[in-house]
């Protein structure tokens, strides 16, 4: 395994980090969680020192999933993770301390731990959401951390390339996580670059698109040039490459995950994000106004299944067929185009969009 030193610290982790919200669905749904536990002790075995977990991810299961893996190893040869945000911790806009440290405790007797390494100010979507989020929770954090149950304060965060540079620039925090990949990296090179520069361990989770870059090879198949790697390695080698990310995370469902996400960092060669850009300027389909599938802009009044619509536009801009629009919609998804015609434009799923996507102009175009 390669191994990164985190931001100006002197942790060593993993370039790979393991991402828990892929456990096997089966077996999460037949509550099988020792079975799941497999995969984070697999990677351990295989170097994989960084665990990223959360509330809710697997059916609100990875947490304890992964706490039955931490519990059989050196605690403190793994560095583990987790989240908190005013949604998780339900109690309004201004919750009180009891209330974030209840959500915390929840983490930390699920994960078997006492402290925890990296606590996230979770999904930062916009500068207003941040800044919401800092009045309302940050002395929380800083509480928590002084008392040793969180050892690092870090946020996650789909904000654009300068709303992060403003975020980073506050110093308040020790890292990010963000998400980064062969589609959308001009999207946020500038906020790695400025938190590499501020000192900042940079972990990116979505390397792979949202399983848009190994879903259309063909599209992609200009970052194996060179190398023995399938698109996917080399979607996840791209990521990993830049001297300004320290952590790439692999979701991992079977063992053979974690082998081809430790192939992919097999001696990796750093080079810093500005010639990387320039290296891939103009080739493939390096595009930012693709839907990554993350379903954030499930909030339309109108159950418009927006993220199944956006992904069928994807296939158009990666194919130029429009066409393709409505074979995906038919074919793949099995629903018609007649809802997108109810849209009534109030704007809620653009303003929840990671991607920042023009969501009711799509949709229009869709139904017409
Ligand atoms: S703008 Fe349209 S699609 Fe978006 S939330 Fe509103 S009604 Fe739904
Ligand atoms: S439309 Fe935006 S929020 Fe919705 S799934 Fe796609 S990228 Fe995510």
């Amino acid at each position: 395994m390669y191994y990164k030193q985190y931001g100006s610290t002197d942790m060593k982790v993993s370039a790979i980090g393991l991402g828990t919200m892929r456990y096997d669905e089966e077996d999460i749904k037949a509550d099988r969680l020792e079975k799941c536990a497999e995969i984070p002790l697999y990677a351990f075995e295989k170097g994989i020192n960084y665990w990223d977990t959360a509330p809710f991810y697997c059916e609100d299961k990875s947490e304890i999933v992964t706490g039955i893996a931490l519990s059989q190893v050196k605690r403190s040869e793994v560095y583990v993770t987790s989240k908190t945000n005013l949604g998780t911790i339900d109690a309004g806009d201004h919750p009180k301390k009891e209330d974030f440290r209840k959500r915390l405790e929840m983490s930390l007797d699920r994960l078997k731990t006492d402290y925890i390494d990296f606590y996230h100010m979770w999904c930062m979507l916009s500068l207003k959401s941040w800044e919401k989020h800092m009045d309302a929770l940050y002395g929380f954090f800083e509480d928590a951390k002084r008392e040793g149950l969180i050892r690092n304060i870090v946020f996650s965060s789909h904000m654009q390339g300068d709303e992060i540079e403003t975020v980073v620039e506050t110093g308040k925090f020790r890292g990010m996580l963000i998400g980064y990949n062969a589609l959308n990296y001009r999207f946020r090179q500038i906020g790695i670059e400025a938190a590499y520069q501020n000192g900042m361990g940079v972990v990116v989770m979505n390397p792979l698109g949202g399983g848009m870059i190994p879903e259309n090879p063909d599209a992609f198949s200009y970052l194996t040039e060179g190398t023995d790697l399938t698109v996917p390695q080399a979607a996840l080698r791209f990521v990993a490459s830049h001297k300004e990310i320290t952590v790439t995370l692999a979701g991992c469902t079977k063992k053979e995950h974690v082998d081809d996400a430790v192939k992919a960092v097999e001696n990796l060669e750093e080079k810093p994000t500005s010639e990387i850009v320039k290296k891939y300027e103009g080739k493939g389909v390096a595009l930012n106004n693709l839907c990554t599938g993350c379903s954030y802009c499930k909030v339309c009044p109108k159950q418009i299944p927006i993220a199944k619509y956006m992904d069928a536009y994807n296939q158009m801009i990666l194919t130029g067929d429009k066409g393709a629009i409505l074979d995906r919609i038919e074919n793949h998804w099995g629903i018609t185009k007649d809802k997108a015609k109810d849209c009534i434009g109030c704007g809620r799923c653009e303003r929840h969009c990671t991607q920042h996507l023009p969501i009711i102009k799509r949709l229009k175009e869709i139904a017409e």
